[in-house]
């Protein structure tokens, strides 16, 4: 399946997709992705089978709209994310703040 950037609306395969995905936000629930084709950052949660798309809201993260993706799974780590799916699997690592 392909996965629309929802400011260009271009699509892409999971591999590029997921590979976009940077700093996972543990406490919020959330990783970074960044746009390969127009650069727009989106916030988005990684849910089983399925992304949620929304905006951190008073030190938390409201979910607006969710894309189903079929088979797609997650497993937080202390310091990662890992995002699987069928036989792919990709790490989203933490970025270490300085100041908690
Ligand atoms: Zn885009």
């Amino acid at each position: 399946m392909l996965i629309p950037c929802l400011a260009c609306e271009s699509r892409f395969g999971p591999d590029e997709y997921f590979s976009a995905c940077s700093d996972y936000n543990r406490g919020l629930d959330l990783v970074s992705w960044t746009c390969p084709t127009c650069g727009n950052r989106d916030d988005l949660r990684v849910l089983p089978g399925e992304l949620g798309f929304g905006y951190p809201h008073r030190g938390r993260f409201d979910v607006h709209d969710r894309l189903r993706v079929p088979g797609l799974r997650r497993h937080r780590g202390d310091l990662r994310l890992d995002i699987s799916l069928d036989h792919a699997s990709w790490h989203v690592p933490t970025r270490v703040r300085q100041h908690v």
